[in-house]
């Protein structure tokens, strides 16, 4: 789940992590009021939306006074912002940061993530901040350095020292940057971030280390011991389609192809989705309805595939086990007596009570291409999209 700036920078202060003084606003006169009660002659109006890249596409606006801020309050609030990370269609900005503006000396980069392969929190970081880290790694990798951590004793402080060092930070603030590093960790294991980045950390004028952004993630299956922060979610800002999803939890990822899928277990749906490809279609979703799903889970699960407008053929890949065939088939009728079936339909069944599931599909005097293997069925529908 991911959260906005302005709502990670209130769980860095809380650790004692330093960020600059700001308020949320959801409209232009508490864009107003929040810069009145700031102590700063420098207002930064900063749109919150999941995504960033802000900077560079108009989110972030600097005022000198309460009249600019009200302008770019104004020219914010209900702009589709489109960033390289929110896609073409751009995101509506419905929140503002209102913070102070900070004298930057320079920018950095700071970062936790989980290393796959090494099994261990990496904490990373680089005097080249400001930018996306990826192009620092593409063209400066030497510029990017990690600590491992190990996860029974956490972040040593040698380790924020020599990280502090490597990038460069002046020596009279290695000790700050070391206390930021070390509260950002402490938010990252308590709060199960499974991403936490500070882009840019700064050093300022007056001698400060703050985080000027932050983009704090957290790992979805630790949330039910976070009430606090599953109070933090956004659903403007996911997916309609994968909000539906998760109420009738079904594992529904939303991607950029044509052919939706519906499928059980998680491992039959990568394969399907692999054969789909294999014979140049592209899904529009990944989607595993789960194991023993039943009539009224799988219509949920297809009507989420038929609203989705770039959907142009649907691919039902069913191996029944828990799963019942005949299930999948009264759900698949369910729902397209509802909503309708205007697109092509490709079934491939096989398991418990397939022969029921196939007599109820060819009764339903529904338009459906039925298969007999996997790969019968993926070159069936990439076929009848073109
Ligand atoms: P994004 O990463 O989405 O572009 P950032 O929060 O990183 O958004 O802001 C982009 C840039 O705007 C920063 O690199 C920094 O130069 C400037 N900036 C952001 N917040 C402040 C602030 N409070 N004071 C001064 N400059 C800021
Ligand atoms: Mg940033």
């Amino acid at each position: 789940m991911n959260i906005h700036e302005y709502q990670g920078k209130d769980l860095l202060r809380q650790y004692g992590v330093a960020v600059p003084n700001g308020k949320v606003a959801f409209t232009v006169d508490e864009a107003v009021k929040a810069a009145e009660s700031l102590n700063t002659s420098v207002y930064v109006v900063k749109a919150q939306i999941h995504a960033g890249g802000r900077g560079k596409a108009g989110g972030v606006k600097i005022a000198k006074t309460l009249d600019e801020v009200r302008t770019y309050a104004e020219e914010l609030l209900g702009k589709t912002l489109v960033t390289h990370q929110t896609g073409p269609e751009g995101k509506v900005v419905k929140r503002l940061l209102i913070e102070e503006g900070s004298d930057i000396k320079k920018e950095y980069y700071v970062g936790l993530v989980l290393d796959r392969s090494t099994s261990r929190v990496v904490l990373m970081g680089s005097e080249e901040g400001g930018m996306e880290i990826e192009e620092v790694a593409k063209a400066t990798p030497e510029k990017i350095f990690k600590e491992t951590i190990d996860p029974a004793i956490g972040l040593q402080s040698y380790q924020a020292r020599r990280l502090a060092f490597n990038m460069n930070i002046p020596k009279e603030l290695v000790n700050k940057a070391v206390q930021f590093m070390l509260g950002l960790y402490r938010v990252f294991i308590e709060k199960d971030c499974s991403v936490a980045e500070i882009n840019p950390l700064v050093t300022t004028g007056d001698g400060q280390v703050m985080a000027l952004d932050a983009k704090l993630n957290f790992d979805d299956n630790a949330l039910y011991r976070h009430p606090e922060i599953l109070e933090l979610r956004d659903l403007d800002e996911e997916d309609e389609k994968e909000i539906e999803a998760s109420k009738y939890g079904l594992n529904y990822t939303a991607l950029d192809g044509n052919i939706g899928m519906m499928v059980n277990g998680a491992g039959l749906a990568m394969a399907t989705m692999d054969i789909i490809k294999y014979y140049g279609g592209e899904p529009a979703n990944f989607l595993d309805v789960g194991g023993g799903a039943s009539a009224e889970k799988v219509a949920a699960a297809f009507k989420i595939i038929l609203s989705d407008p770039k959907v142009k053929g649907i691919l039902v890949n069913i191996f029944g086990g828990i799963m019942k065939c005949d299930d999948i088939a009264t759900g698949i009728i369910e729902a397209t007596k509802q909503v309708g079936l205007n697109v092509p339909l490709v079934v491939r069944l096989e398991g418990t009570n397939v022969e029921l599931g196939k007599k109820l599909l060819d009764e339903s005097g529904l338009n459906i291409t039925s298969a007999e293997s996997m790969a019968d069925a993926a070159q069936k529908i990439v076929e009848l999209v073109k």
